[in-house]
């Protein structure tokens, strides 16, 4: 007989809400003194660093 043991699971992880998960978000791209935005690209998210979760502590 085998005492049965909670499964040991995932940690509740919850998705990053900067970046839906994905890890990466679209931020502006500026160039110069002035700051001109030229255009997007996907940067690292700040939030979650990339991991797409968001982290709970
Ligand atoms: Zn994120």
């Amino acid at each position: 007989m085998v005492a049965k043991k909670p499964a040991p699971g995932k940690p509740d992880v919850k998705e990053c809400r900067t970046c839906k998960g994905t890890g990466e978000v679209a931020r502006p791209v500026r160039v110069g003194r002035k700051r001109r935005v030229v255009g997007e690209q996907n940067g690292l998210c700040l939030g979650c660093m990339g991991s797409g979760e968001a982290s709970t502590d």
